[in-house]
């Protein structure tokens, strides 16, 4: 495999990437090719975007048609065919009683709608002292200043800290890290009452909302909450009149096995935020949907003060439409439960091999991996090191793309997700691991592990 130095000091792109980084020609289903003609598996799916796989002639079709139509009607002057249709399916893919959606472009913009939406409704409710949004630490909902004030990920956030109202944070449910048993009830009510606490500390009345990622994302690395920890929250917050914004960025779209990755448990949310897997990486497209009295309440007081340009764009609607009838139409959400258990299987194999890899988790499609120095004190390889970017340099010089970041909330530990595409076979998840298992054999040569 090539992977030529095409970075240009006089590119006009200031992405960051430390690596020199090939140019895309073309993808299909978990493949993808650059001008070169070197072929990457895509298992991150980007950044657990295209979870329907790349190049799906279903929604290129549909694509297709409605760019014949129309590609932008503005939301203040129509309502299209494509928006009603998408948010329709998308109510009836939620709990019963949320049933309006509002659509924005991304997972950044997606929680900025939940939190402004929360807010409002408290202002027409009565309850202007509520608002605090009390989130987890580590987490991550979206790189905007109001999504960064709610993230629990340091390193990206003290850059700005004097230019935002940094929200309070309660500790994400890392049983495996604090060593609990995540199977017994008792450590999802230990983690609920944390944030009880916090809610009483900070008074109940300043406190508009708390919000989580079902299953995490990439600053917890698919971390799965522990039993009985999401029942326990909403009940938290219901004691407390705190409305619970989940944060399904991520974890939506399918690739836990349910539509929204917190269906996997009985706790409904009031709002949630919805993006990557919704637009699959086709459109730039996400949604908050939200229980409909909320809305109505804030309707009621003269309306929602918000909205973005490009908000029910037909031809992101229109696609998104087509993504969730593909996961339908091919049972894609089976698919990323029993080749994700496979795959999980997989990775956990690897923990004979390699005694860095301290921890799997994640479920269906959603899966990570964690290094450590020790896995009996769960330390982390020195952040010197920079394991997870080694790691991934030395997968992606084998054709497999994975996706690292760091465990501990932004300064240390490493942890890389595994999340192929949705449609990924049993054969592909061969594949996949002839991959990863000599990157991480190289890996451990080159840090003398
Ligand atoms: N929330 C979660 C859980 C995410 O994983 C992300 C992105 O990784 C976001 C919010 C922000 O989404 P976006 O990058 O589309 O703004």
């Amino acid at each position: 495999m090539t992977t030529p130095d095409r970075r240009n000091a006089r590119s006009h792109l200031f992405y960051q990437t430390d690596h020199p980084r090939p140019v895309l020609d073309r993808a299909e289903g978990i493949y993808m090719w650059d001008t070169d003609g070197n072929r990457f598996i895509d298992g991150s799916s980007g950044a657990m975007v295209c979870n329907i796989g790349h190049s799906n002639p279903h929604v290129l079709d549909a694509m297709r048609r409605q760019m014949d139509k129309s590609t932008f009607g503005y939301r203040l002057h129509f309502v299209t065919e494509a928006s009603e249709a998408l948010a329709a399916k998308t109510a009836s893919l939620a709990w019963p009683g949320m049933d309006r959606v509002f659509f924005v472009s991304g997972g950044s913009e997606a929680v900025e709608s939940a939190v402004k939406l929360a807010r409002q409704y408290a202002l027409a409710i009565g309850q202007a002292s509520r608002w605090k949004v009390i989130s987890r630490f580590p987490s991550y909902h979206g790189c905007t200043l109001g999504a960064l004030a709610i993230t629990g990920y340091d390193s990206l956030a003290d850059p700005f800290l004097p230019m935002m109202q940094v929200m309070p944070k309660v500790p994400a449910p890392r049983a495996w890290l604090d060593g609990f048993n995540p199977d017994d009830p008792a450590t999802g009510r230990y983690y609920a009452d944390l944030l009880d606490q916090k809610i009483r500390a900070e008074g109940p009345d300043t406190v508009l909302a708390f919000i989580l990622e079902p299953v995490g994302g990439a600053s917890t690395g698919a971390l799965v909450p522990p039993a009985g920890y999401m029942e326990a929250v909403r009940e938290v917050c219901d004691r407390h009149g705190v409305l619970l914004i989940h944060d399904e960025v991520m974890s939506g779209g399918g690739r836990t096995g349910k539509f929204f990755g917190a269906q996997n448990w009985t706790a409904a949310p009031d709002i949630l935020a919805v993006s990557k897997g919704f637009g699959a990486g086709y459109v730039p497209l996400g949604a908050m949907v939200a229980r409909g009295d909320l809305v109505d309440a804030v309707l009621a007081k003269g309306g929602f003060a918000h909205g973005f340009t490009y908000a029910g764009n037909p031809l992101a609607c229109a696609t998104g439409l087509a993504v969730i009838e593909e996961i339908e139409r091919q049972d894609m959400m089976a698919n990323a439960s029993s080749t994700g258990a496979l795959l999980k299987a997989e990775l956990t194999r690897l923990m004979d091999r390699f005694p860095f890899i301290g921890d799997v988790r994640g479920m269906g499609m959603l899966l990570a991996f964690e290094l450590v120095a020790d896995r009996d004190t769960k330390e982390p390889l020195p952040p010197a090191l920079k394991a997870f970017d080694k790691l991934t340099e030395q997968a992606y010089s084998r054709g497999l793309i994975i996706y690292p970041r760091r465990s501990r909330g932004g300064y240390a530990g490493d942890h890389l997700l595994v999340a192929p595409p949705m449609i990924t076979t049993p054969a592909q998840v061969g594949e996949i691991m002839d991959r990863l298992e000599p990157a991480l054999a190289a890996f451990a040569k080159e840090c003398d592990l």
